[in-house]
Formats: structure tokens, sequence, C-alpha cells
């Protein structure tokens, strides 16, 4: 454990509240352990928190979708306060800022100290930033949503001449698409350092590039841009282009307090977890999502999900000293990626659909399996 990691509670000792359970963060697989235990009956013990950055959880599938103009804000976020109300926990509206794990401490942003008997960390994950910046082209991370979502508001009224849009998987492919359909007068570039959608099907991949072409996108693949610097992108000290805006969608990050927490975490920095999505080497805390370094798993909503019911399960376990379950991760994970017109592209393992016919029926596929996911887990 660093020094610094619980700066406030070792400075002052303001224990201001402490619970049995805490959930920190509400990413997809605290909604689904949420949902699961609505339709199950059981309640955490009174007194249990949920704290999150944002009154709402924003959902990510359909991020692009709003982008583009084809989904409402309404229709993209699911209001906490309802699901906390309804299974009795406290909401709590504050970044966890630091995490002691031997002492089972969190600090928030509000410079609130709580202490816990369980928690369950599903925090997500940020952009990687570029190793060098000047801050002289605006960068516009993909997450966290809200200051996205607050970008592409002020991009309404004065949208940008030129936008390159850094990374080469499924969200940089469909905020380009969205980006461009929506700011209709605005160059839009991909510039990715291997090739577009790498670990996706051969036939999407193919797929997307006509899609790209056909939008008059410019691509640039196996290209890494190290630096931003003088009003411009650069890779290895070669000018790639002068945009006026980068945004980034660039995989995932580790919040720099995983690794400060006490807890062991892999080489970028995401909490190790054994097949239980337990911390490794601490049986009090579990995590899941992006947040967590599990055997088998990738970081994707899909994946997210797909722990919740593991989390609901165990967390209620470990209140009524049952026995855990094991995480069974999935071989392949469907990708279903938005074209913004209202189509999607689809790549499931090597099987790789699109082109003009079945786009539209993908993109009412996947209309439907977003706008499901929202019923189900709002209320
Ligand atoms: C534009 C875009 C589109 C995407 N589309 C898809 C898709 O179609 N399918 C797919 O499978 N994946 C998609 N992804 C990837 C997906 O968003 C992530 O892998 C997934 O959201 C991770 O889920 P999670 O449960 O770990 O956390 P998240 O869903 O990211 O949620 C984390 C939550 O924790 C909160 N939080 C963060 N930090 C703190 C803190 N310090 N304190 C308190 N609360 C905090 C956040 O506000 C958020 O509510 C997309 C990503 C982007 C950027």
């Amino acid at each position: 454990m660093r020094d610094d990691a619980m700066t406030k509670s070792e400075h002052t000792q303001s224990v201001i509240r402490s619970a049995s359970l805490v959930l920190a963060g509400a990413g997809h697989a605290h909604l689904v352990a949420m949902r699961h235990w609505m339709d199950s009956g059981w309640s955490p013990p009174p007194g249990s928190l949920l704290i999150s950055s944002e009154a709402n959880a924003w959902y990510s599938g359909m991020m692009p979708g709003l982008i583009a103009g084809r989904f409402t804000l309404d229709e993209c976020a699911i209001a906490l306060a309802p699901l906390c109300q309804q299974l009795g926990i406290g909401l709590v509206q504050a970044d966890v800022v630091a995490l002691d794990s031997h002492k089972q401490l969190l600090e928030l942003s509000t410079g609130a100290v709580i202490s816990y008997q369980h928690l369950s960390v599903n925090t997500g994950s940020r952009p990687l930033m570029p190793e060098h910046s000047d801050n002289s082209v605006l960068l516009v991370p993909a997450k966290p949503f809200p200051d996205f979502i607050a970008q592409w508001k002020s991009w309404q009224q004065s949208p940008p001449v030129s936008l390159m849009v850094l990374g080469g998987g499924a969200a940089a492919f469909e905020l380009a698409m969205a980006i461009n359909k929506r700011f209709r007068q605005t160059a839009v570039s991909v510039v990715c350092s291997g090739q577009l959608l790498g670990s996706l099907a051969p036939g999407v991949q193919r797929q997307a590039r006509h899609c790209l072409m056909d939008a008059d996108i410019k691509l640039i693949e196996n290209c890494h841009i190290d630096t931003i610097a003088a009003d411009s992108v650069w890779s290895e000290d070669n000018k790639v282009m002068s945009p006026d805006a980068v945004v980034l969608a660039t995989g995932a990050s580790a919040h720099p307090w995983y690794r400060s927490s006490g807890l062991s975490c892999d080489a970028a920095g995401f909490i190790l977890v054994d097949e239980r999505l337990c911390a490794v080497g601490a049986a009090s805390v579990f995590v899941s999502g992006d947040a967590a370094s599990a055997n088998g798993s990738r970081r994707s909503g899909v994946f997210s999900v797909r722990h919740g019911p593991v989390i609901a399960h165990n967390i209620k376990a470990v209140f009524e000293n049952a026995p855990l379950q094991s995480y069974q991760p999935q071989g392949n994970a469907l990708a279903l990626l938005a074209t913004a017109d209202g189509g999607a592209l689809m790549s499931y393992g090597s099987l790789g659909l699109g082109g003009r016919f079945t786009a539209p029926l993908l993109g009412r596929w996947k209309d439907y399996l977003d706008l499901s996911f929202m019923k189900r887990h709002r209320l």
C-alpha cells in the first residue's frame, strides 16, 4: 500500500459513516445485480450505500445513437435514486478518490470517509491519454459520459471544422460514424495504432472500412499517436494532422486509485480477481466490469453484464454464509456496431455480418437489445 493512498483518513481520522455493504460505481454489473436482488426480493443490509459519480447510469451501447440524434438523453440514462430507494440502499453522489483495502476505508471527493465491511467495485475505466500533450488541441475523452455529452452539446452551437477520433475499436468506429452523421460540415478522421477492429471478425473489418469510405471519413491505420503539440497530433516526430479536436476512444485505462488501494493489480493497474470475482487476497472486496482483471474476461459492457449475476449471488451469499459462485467467461461475445443510420454490423467469433440488406435488420436487433436492457434495469 502506498503512503498517500488514504491521506484524508490518516490525517484527520474523519470516519463519518460506516456501512455493511458499499457498492462503488453504478456500472453495468451493479445495475444487473440490483435488478436480480429486486426480482428475488432480497435487500442488502440496512445502511448499505451506492456511491456514484452521477445521479444516472449512462448506457454506453446507446451513446453513439445519442450523438447521431437517434436517441434522447433520457432514453440513454438510468436514474439511480428509484433503484436505491426500492432496495433500501443509500445513494451518495460523489467520486471515490481513494481506497485503503487494509483499513477498509473509502475516501470520497466530498471529503467524506466511509468504513465498509464488504465492498464491491464497479467503477469502470477511462480512455488512455496520449503520452504527451501540451493541450494545444482539444482532447475529448469518450468517458466519463457526462463530460462527453457536455462537449457534444457545445458542438451543436459551434461544430468543429475537423475532428480526429483516436482508437481502432468498436467505440471509435461508432463515434466517428455518429459524429459524422450529426455534424455534416465537420471533416472526421479515424486514426488507430493497429488495424481497425483488429479483434473482430474480418468480414466486419471490411464492412466497417466501406462504411467509413462511404461516409467520407478518412481512416489511418497502424499509426501510433504519441504526442499532441503545437496544434497538431504527432506519431514519432511525424505530423499526422492538425484537427480542432481529438476524441479519445482509445480503450480502457485503470483509475489510479485502484493501484494505490493496497489490492493486487495487473501491470495495467486493473484489480486482480479470482474466479469468484473477489479481489485477490482481499475476501471483503468484489470487483467487476472493466475495473477487474479476470482470467478469460474482456473489457466491454457485454462482459460486465455477465459479471452481474455472479456479483449479485456472491454479495448475498457473504451475508448469508452461503457458498460463493464462480464466474465462467464466455468464449465469444456478440458485438453489434451501430452505423449511425439505424443499421449495424455484427461480429461473433469469426462470423461477420453487415452490408446493404443485412445492416438495417441488425440495427433493429441492436435497438431491441439496447432498449430491452434499459427497460429491464430502470424503474
Ligand atoms: C462510446 C462507447 C460505446 C461503447 N459501446 C459498447 C457496446 O456497444 N457494447 C459493449 O459491450 N461495450 C461498449 N463499450 C465499452 C463499455 O462502455 C465498457 O466496457 C463498460 O461500460 C464497462 O462497464 P463497467 O460496468 O465496468 O463500468 P461502466 O458502465 O463504465 O460504469 C462505471 C460507473 O462508475 C461510475 N464511476 C466511475 N468512477 C467512479 C468513482 N471514482 N467513484 C464513483 N463512481 C464512479 C461512473 O459514473 C459509471 O456510472 C463502449 C464504450 C464507449 C466509450
